[in-house]
Protein backbone atom coordinates (compact mmCIF):
# COMPACT_ATOMS: atom_id res chain seq x y z
CA UNK A 1 0.00 0.00 0.00
CA UNK A 2 1.37 3.83 -1.36
CA UNK A 3 2.08 6.25 1.93
CA UNK A 4 0.38 8.48 -0.50
CA UNK A 5 -1.95 7.99 -3.00
CA UNK A 6 -4.01 10.50 -5.45
CA UNK A 7 -6.72 9.71 -7.54
CA UNK A 8 -7.94 11.59 -10.22
CA UNK A 9 -7.88 15.34 -7.99
CA UNK A 10 -9.23 18.18 -9.09
CA UNK A 11 -9.16 21.82 -7.93
CA UNK A 12 -10.87 24.65 -8.49
CA UNK A 13 -10.63 28.43 -7.79
CA UNK A 14 -14.54 29.96 -8.25
CA UNK A 15 -14.73 29.12 -12.18
CA UNK A 16 -10.61 28.51 -12.60
CA UNK A 17 -9.75 24.71 -12.46
CA UNK A 18 -6.24 24.71 -11.43
CA UNK A 19 -5.44 21.10 -10.93
CA UNK A 20 -6.86 18.26 -13.10
CA UNK A 21 -8.15 15.13 -12.68
CA UNK A 22 -4.39 14.43 -11.23
CA UNK A 23 -2.79 11.13 -10.25
CA UNK A 24 -0.42 9.60 -8.15
CA UNK A 25 1.07 7.47 -5.46
CA UNK A 26 4.40 7.52 -3.18
CA UNK A 27 5.73 4.80 -1.17
CA UNK A 28 7.16 5.18 2.17
CA UNK A 29 10.49 6.60 1.92
CA UNK A 30 10.27 7.55 -1.69
CA UNK A 31 10.95 11.36 -2.21
CA UNK A 32 8.78 12.60 -5.36
CA UNK A 33 8.49 15.88 -6.98
CA UNK A 34 6.20 17.81 -8.69
CA UNK A 35 8.55 19.68 -11.30
CA UNK A 36 6.40 22.52 -13.28
CA UNK A 37 6.31 25.72 -14.35
CA UNK A 38 5.06 28.97 -12.25
CA UNK A 39 1.29 28.79 -12.08
CA UNK A 40 0.92 25.23 -13.55
CA UNK A 41 -0.76 24.40 -10.05
CA UNK A 42 2.17 22.85 -7.59
CA UNK A 43 1.50 24.65 -4.72
CA UNK A 44 -2.73 23.61 -5.05
CA UNK A 45 -1.61 20.39 -4.78
CA UNK A 46 0.65 20.34 -1.94
CA UNK A 47 -2.23 22.78 0.36
CA UNK A 48 -4.93 19.81 -1.34
CA UNK A 49 -2.66 17.41 0.56
CA UNK A 50 -1.64 19.06 3.81
CA UNK A 51 -5.24 19.85 4.14
CA UNK A 52 -5.84 23.30 3.55
CA UNK A 53 -7.38 23.43 0.32
CA UNK A 54 -10.60 20.93 -0.18
CA UNK A 55 -10.41 18.62 -3.48
CA UNK A 56 -13.29 19.54 -6.16
CA UNK A 57 -13.59 15.69 -7.20
CA UNK A 58 -11.21 12.75 -6.39
CA UNK A 59 -9.73 11.81 -3.19
CA UNK A 60 -6.52 11.53 -1.65
CA UNK A 61 -5.37 8.68 1.05
CA UNK A 62 -3.07 8.96 3.36
CA UNK A 63 -2.04 5.19 4.64
CA UNK A 64 -4.76 3.83 3.45
CA UNK A 65 -7.23 6.19 4.81
CA UNK A 66 -9.33 8.92 3.16
CA UNK A 67 -8.50 12.41 4.33
CA UNK A 68 -9.61 14.50 1.14
CA UNK A 69 -12.87 14.18 -0.59
CA UNK A 70 -15.85 16.39 -2.00
CA UNK A 71 -17.21 14.47 0.63
CA UNK A 72 -15.25 14.51 3.70
CA UNK A 73 -11.86 16.50 4.74
CA UNK A 74 -10.08 15.85 7.74
CA UNK A 75 -8.45 18.62 9.28
CA UNK A 76 -4.91 19.75 8.43
CA UNK A 77 -3.86 18.87 11.88
CA UNK A 78 -5.00 15.52 11.94
CA UNK A 79 -2.99 14.42 9.02
CA UNK A 80 0.74 14.38 10.62
CA UNK A 81 1.96 16.08 7.71
CA UNK A 82 5.16 18.50 8.15
CA UNK A 83 5.54 22.01 5.83
CA UNK A 84 8.79 23.89 4.48
CA UNK A 85 8.10 26.76 2.30
CA UNK A 86 10.00 28.96 0.42
CA UNK A 87 10.70 31.98 2.75
CA UNK A 88 11.39 29.70 6.00
CA UNK A 89 8.69 30.99 7.73
CA UNK A 90 10.98 30.70 11.04
CA UNK A 91 9.57 33.29 14.11
CA UNK A 92 11.80 35.70 14.51
CA UNK A 93 11.80 36.30 18.08
CA UNK A 94 12.31 32.73 19.11
CA UNK A 95 16.11 30.91 19.08
CA UNK A 96 16.96 28.46 17.01
CA UNK A 97 16.06 25.67 19.33
CA UNK A 98 12.79 27.51 20.19
CA UNK A 99 11.74 27.39 16.67
CA UNK A 100 12.49 23.73 16.38
CA UNK A 101 10.70 23.09 19.92
CA UNK A 102 7.57 24.61 18.33
CA UNK A 103 5.77 21.81 16.89
CA UNK A 104 6.61 19.83 19.57
CA UNK A 105 5.50 22.22 22.70
CA UNK A 106 3.07 19.71 24.46
CA UNK A 107 6.04 16.87 25.30
CA UNK A 108 7.38 16.63 28.21
CA UNK A 109 10.46 18.96 28.37
CA UNK A 110 13.31 15.98 28.88
CA UNK A 111 12.27 14.76 25.53
CA UNK A 112 11.95 17.50 23.95
CA UNK A 113 15.11 18.49 24.75
CA UNK A 114 16.61 15.16 23.82
CA UNK A 115 14.50 16.02 19.96
CA UNK A 116 15.57 19.12 19.72
CA UNK A 117 19.65 18.20 20.38
CA UNK A 118 19.10 15.34 17.88
CA UNK A 119 17.36 17.15 15.09
CA UNK A 120 19.98 20.20 15.12
CA UNK A 121 22.84 17.18 14.64
CA UNK A 122 20.70 15.98 11.95
CA UNK A 123 20.84 19.29 9.47
CA UNK A 124 24.40 20.31 10.90
CA UNK A 125 23.84 23.14 13.38
CA UNK A 126 24.84 21.58 16.65
CA UNK A 127 26.51 24.71 18.29
CA UNK A 128 23.72 27.22 16.97
CA UNK A 129 20.60 26.55 18.66
CA UNK A 130 21.23 29.72 21.03
CA UNK A 131 21.15 32.09 17.59
CA UNK A 132 18.21 33.92 16.34
CA UNK A 133 16.84 33.41 12.84
CA UNK A 134 18.29 36.94 11.83
CA UNK A 135 22.10 35.52 13.03
CA UNK A 136 22.22 32.97 10.24
CA UNK A 137 22.64 32.33 6.67
CA UNK A 138 19.59 31.70 4.45
CA UNK A 139 20.84 28.38 3.74
CA UNK A 140 21.17 27.75 7.95
CA UNK A 141 17.70 29.41 8.38
CA UNK A 142 16.19 26.56 5.98
CA UNK A 143 17.90 23.63 8.29
CA UNK A 144 16.57 25.03 10.86
CA UNK A 145 12.96 25.21 8.64
CA UNK A 146 13.27 21.26 7.66
CA UNK A 147 14.10 20.79 11.33
CA UNK A 148 11.35 22.13 12.71
CA UNK A 149 8.70 20.28 10.31
CA UNK A 150 10.53 16.81 11.20
CA UNK A 151 10.36 17.42 15.40
CA UNK A 152 6.88 16.10 15.03
CA UNK A 153 8.01 12.87 13.15
CA UNK A 154 5.39 14.00 10.82
CA UNK A 155 3.95 10.80 8.27
CA UNK A 156 4.91 13.03 5.40
CA UNK A 157 6.80 16.13 4.20
CA UNK A 158 5.78 18.55 1.82
CA UNK A 159 8.65 20.81 0.52
CA UNK A 160 7.34 24.00 -1.46
CA UNK A 161 10.29 25.65 -3.37
CA UNK A 162 12.43 25.19 -0.72
CA UNK A 163 15.60 26.27 -2.31
CA UNK A 164 13.98 29.02 -4.31
CA UNK A 165 15.54 32.29 -2.04
CA UNK A 166 19.39 30.67 -1.88
CA UNK A 167 21.96 31.71 -4.24
CA UNK A 168 22.88 29.03 -7.59
CA UNK A 169 25.85 27.48 -5.63
CA UNK A 170 24.20 26.94 -2.03
CA UNK A 171 21.15 26.06 -3.58
CA UNK A 172 22.72 22.85 -5.40
CA UNK A 173 24.74 21.91 -2.01
CA UNK A 174 22.13 22.26 0.15
CA UNK A 175 19.14 19.84 -1.98
CA UNK A 176 22.00 17.42 -1.83
CA UNK A 177 21.93 17.32 1.95
CA UNK A 178 18.03 17.89 1.98
CA UNK A 179 18.47 14.75 -0.21
CA UNK A 180 20.71 12.69 2.47
CA UNK A 181 18.75 13.75 5.25
CA UNK A 182 15.65 12.84 4.39
CA UNK A 183 17.36 9.33 2.89
CA UNK A 184 18.77 8.89 6.90
CA UNK A 185 15.92 9.61 9.04
CA UNK A 186 13.44 7.38 5.97
CA UNK A 187 11.14 10.19 5.25
CA UNK A 188 8.47 10.41 2.72
CA UNK A 189 8.50 13.47 0.76
CA UNK A 190 7.70 15.74 -1.95
CA UNK A 191 8.97 18.94 -3.12
CA UNK A 192 7.79 21.38 -5.29
CA UNK A 193 9.77 23.10 -7.72
CA UNK A 194 9.99 24.98 -11.20
CA UNK A 195 13.84 24.00 -11.39
CA UNK A 196 14.69 21.01 -12.66
CA UNK A 197 18.42 20.86 -10.95
CA UNK A 198 16.67 20.81 -7.81
CA UNK A 199 14.48 18.30 -8.91
CA UNK A 200 17.03 15.80 -10.32
CA UNK A 201 19.13 16.53 -7.36
CA UNK A 202 16.29 15.56 -4.55
CA UNK A 203 13.74 13.26 -5.88
CA UNK A 204 13.48 9.58 -6.90
CA UNK A 205 10.53 10.37 -9.36
CA UNK A 206 8.86 13.09 -10.52
CA UNK A 207 5.94 14.19 -11.83
CA UNK A 208 6.15 16.92 -14.76
CA UNK A 209 3.11 19.20 -14.36
CA UNK A 210 1.61 21.33 -17.06
CA UNK A 211 -2.27 23.22 -16.55
CA UNK A 212 -3.04 21.23 -13.72
CA UNK A 213 -1.87 18.16 -15.08
CA UNK A 214 1.05 15.15 -14.40
CA UNK A 215 2.21 14.48 -18.25
CA UNK A 216 4.85 12.22 -16.93
CA UNK A 217 5.56 10.52 -13.91
CA UNK A 218 8.68 8.76 -14.00
CA UNK A 219 12.65 8.53 -12.83
CA UNK A 220 14.97 11.03 -13.79
CA UNK A 221 16.88 9.30 -16.85
CA UNK A 222 13.68 8.12 -18.28
CA UNK A 223 12.42 11.99 -18.41
CA UNK A 224 15.44 13.07 -19.86
CA UNK A 225 15.88 10.08 -22.39
CA UNK A 226 12.55 8.67 -22.92
CA UNK A 227 9.82 12.04 -22.33
CA UNK A 228 6.43 10.68 -23.05
CA UNK A 229 5.71 13.95 -24.94
CA UNK A 230 6.77 17.54 -26.44
CA UNK A 231 5.88 18.87 -23.65
CA UNK A 232 8.17 17.01 -21.03
CA UNK A 233 11.01 17.04 -24.14
CA UNK A 234 10.85 20.87 -24.39
CA UNK A 235 10.66 21.32 -20.48
CA UNK A 236 12.95 18.64 -19.63
CA UNK A 237 17.18 19.47 -20.38
CA UNK A 238 17.87 21.47 -23.31
CA UNK A 239 17.57 20.11 -26.96
CA UNK A 240 16.50 20.98 -30.63
CA UNK A 241 13.47 19.21 -33.04
CA UNK A 242 14.59 18.08 -36.37
CA UNK A 243 12.14 17.08 -38.98
CA UNK A 244 12.71 13.32 -39.54
CA UNK A 245 11.62 10.67 -42.47
CA UNK A 246 11.04 7.63 -40.87
CA UNK A 247 12.70 4.27 -43.57
CA UNK A 248 11.31 1.32 -41.24
CA UNK A 249 10.26 0.48 -37.78
CA UNK A 250 14.43 0.70 -36.70
CA UNK A 251 15.40 3.79 -38.94
CA UNK A 252 14.62 7.54 -39.39
CA UNK A 253 16.55 9.72 -41.50
CA UNK A 254 17.52 13.05 -40.67
CA UNK A 255 19.74 16.11 -42.38
CA UNK A 256 22.74 14.93 -40.00
CA UNK A 257 22.44 10.93 -40.84
CA UNK A 258 20.24 7.95 -40.13
CA UNK A 259 19.69 7.32 -36.42
CA UNK A 260 18.22 3.39 -35.56
CA UNK A 261 16.18 2.34 -32.56
CA UNK A 262 12.89 2.00 -31.41
CA UNK A 263 10.35 4.33 -33.95
CA UNK A 264 6.84 4.67 -31.98
CA UNK A 265 4.28 2.46 -34.13
CA UNK A 266 2.42 5.71 -33.63
CA UNK A 267 4.69 8.10 -35.69
CA UNK A 268 2.59 8.30 -39.19
CA UNK A 269 -0.74 9.47 -39.75
CA UNK A 270 -3.10 6.13 -40.99
CA UNK A 271 -0.01 4.55 -41.78
CA UNK A 272 0.37 1.69 -39.12
CA UNK A 273 3.23 -0.02 -40.94
CA UNK A 274 5.84 2.93 -40.31
CA UNK A 275 6.64 2.89 -43.87
CA UNK A 276 8.75 5.04 -45.96
CA UNK A 277 8.23 8.50 -46.14
CA UNK A 278 6.05 9.87 -42.79
CA UNK A 279 7.36 12.78 -41.38
CA UNK A 280 8.15 13.24 -37.51
CA UNK A 281 9.88 15.09 -35.36
CA UNK A 282 13.38 14.01 -33.95
CA UNK A 283 15.03 15.05 -30.41
CA UNK A 284 18.53 15.90 -30.44
CA UNK A 285 20.00 17.40 -27.01
CA UNK A 286 23.54 19.06 -26.81
CA UNK A 287 25.15 15.84 -25.83
CA UNK A 288 23.33 13.66 -29.07
CA UNK A 289 26.07 15.91 -31.39
CA UNK A 290 29.72 15.68 -30.76
CA UNK A 291 32.60 17.25 -32.19
CA UNK A 292 34.95 15.91 -34.63
CA UNK A 293 37.61 17.25 -36.77
CA UNK A 294 37.97 13.73 -38.62
CA UNK A 295 33.70 14.65 -39.56
CA UNK A 296 32.86 15.33 -43.30
CA UNK A 297 29.82 16.79 -41.49
CA UNK A 298 30.47 20.78 -40.53
CA UNK A 299 28.37 23.36 -39.40
CA UNK A 300 28.86 26.79 -38.33
CA UNK A 301 29.31 28.23 -34.84
CA UNK A 302 26.69 30.71 -34.20
CA UNK A 303 26.82 31.17 -30.60
CA UNK A 304 28.53 29.74 -27.68
CA UNK A 305 27.96 29.73 -23.87
CA UNK A 306 31.18 28.53 -21.90
CA UNK A 307 30.36 26.13 -19.07
CA UNK A 308 33.50 25.86 -17.71
CA UNK A 309 34.20 22.19 -18.31
CA UNK A 310 32.22 22.58 -21.66
CA UNK A 311 30.93 24.74 -24.36
CA UNK A 312 27.50 24.95 -25.08
CA UNK A 313 27.86 25.40 -28.61
CA UNK A 314 24.82 26.56 -31.30
CA UNK A 315 25.74 25.67 -34.55
CA UNK A 316 24.15 26.02 -38.00
CA UNK A 317 23.51 22.50 -40.34
CA UNK A 318 24.13 23.44 -44.15
CA UNK A 319 19.90 23.45 -44.40
CA UNK A 320 20.09 26.35 -42.05
CA UNK A 321 18.62 24.57 -38.75
CA UNK A 322 20.45 25.08 -35.77
CA UNK A 323 21.00 22.18 -33.21
CA UNK A 324 23.43 22.65 -29.79
CA UNK A 325 26.44 20.43 -29.27
CA UNK A 326 28.22 20.26 -25.99
CA UNK A 327 31.86 20.40 -26.80
CA UNK A 328 35.05 19.77 -24.01
CA UNK A 329 36.11 22.87 -23.08
CA UNK A 330 39.97 22.83 -25.09
CA UNK A 331 37.59 22.92 -28.14
CA UNK A 332 37.57 26.77 -28.21
CA UNK A 333 35.69 27.56 -31.56
CA UNK A 334 35.56 31.49 -32.66
CA UNK A 335 31.82 32.68 -34.05
CA UNK A 336 31.67 31.94 -37.64
CA UNK A 337 34.62 29.12 -37.70
CA UNK A 338 32.71 26.16 -38.98
CA UNK A 339 33.84 22.58 -37.09
CA UNK A 340 33.12 18.88 -37.77
CA UNK A 341 30.61 16.86 -36.15
CA UNK A 342 28.83 13.85 -35.94
CA UNK A 343 25.79 12.26 -34.40
CA UNK A 344 26.12 9.92 -31.25
CA UNK A 345 22.85 9.30 -30.09
CA UNK A 346 21.93 6.51 -27.72
CA UNK A 347 18.09 6.79 -27.73
CA UNK A 348 16.07 7.55 -30.51
CA UNK A 349 12.88 10.05 -29.39
CA UNK A 350 10.37 10.55 -32.01
CA UNK A 351 7.02 12.51 -31.94
CA UNK A 352 4.30 12.39 -34.22
CA UNK A 353 4.00 13.93 -37.38
CA UNK A 354 1.20 16.31 -36.42
CA UNK A 355 3.64 17.58 -34.01
CA UNK A 356 6.24 18.73 -36.56
CA UNK A 357 4.16 21.69 -37.92
CA UNK A 358 4.96 23.13 -34.42
CA UNK A 359 9.03 22.82 -34.78
CA UNK A 360 10.18 26.72 -34.06
CA UNK A 361 11.97 28.44 -37.51
CA UNK A 362 15.60 28.12 -37.29
P1 LIG B 1 2.34 27.02 -8.78
O1 LIG B 1 2.62 26.69 -7.35
O2 LIG B 1 2.61 25.91 -9.72
O3 LIG B 1 3.03 28.27 -9.21
P2 LIG B 1 -0.34 27.61 -7.83
O4 LIG B 1 -0.92 26.35 -7.33
O5 LIG B 1 0.16 28.58 -6.82
O6 LIG B 1 0.78 27.30 -8.94
O7 LIG B 1 -1.43 28.38 -8.70
C1 LIG B 1 -2.12 27.77 -9.79
C2 LIG B 1 -3.12 28.75 -10.36
O8 LIG B 1 -4.11 29.02 -9.38
C3 LIG B 1 -2.55 30.10 -10.73
O9 LIG B 1 -3.18 30.53 -11.91
C4 LIG B 1 -2.90 30.98 -9.57
O10 LIG B 1 -3.03 32.32 -9.98
C5 LIG B 1 -4.21 30.41 -9.11
N1 LIG B 1 -4.41 30.56 -7.65
C6 LIG B 1 -3.56 30.16 -6.69
N2 LIG B 1 -4.06 30.40 -5.45
C7 LIG B 1 -5.27 30.98 -5.63
C8 LIG B 1 -6.30 31.46 -4.75
N3 LIG B 1 -6.18 31.38 -3.42
N4 LIG B 1 -7.40 31.98 -5.30
C9 LIG B 1 -7.56 32.03 -6.66
N5 LIG B 1 -6.64 31.60 -7.55
C10 LIG B 1 -5.50 31.07 -7.06
MG1 LIG C 1 3.96 27.59 -5.97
Amino acid sequence: MPLLELKDVSHTYGSHQVVDALSFSLDQGAIGCLLGPSGCGKTTILRAIAGFEHVTSGNICLNGVNVSSPASHVPAERRRIGMVFQDYALFPHLTVTDNIAFGIRGAPDMERRARVKELLATVGLGSQGGKYPHELSGGQQQRVALARALAPKPHLLLLDEPFSNLDVDLRERLSLEVRDILKQAGITAILVTHDQHEAFAVADEIGIMHEGRIQQWDEPYNLYHRPANRFVADFVGQGVFLVGDVLNAREVKIELGTLSGNIPTDCSIGCNACGMGCRVAVLLRPDDIVHDDASVTQAEVVAKAFRGAEFLYTLKLPSGVRVLSLVPSHHNHAIGEKIGIRLDVDHVVVFRSTEVESIPAA
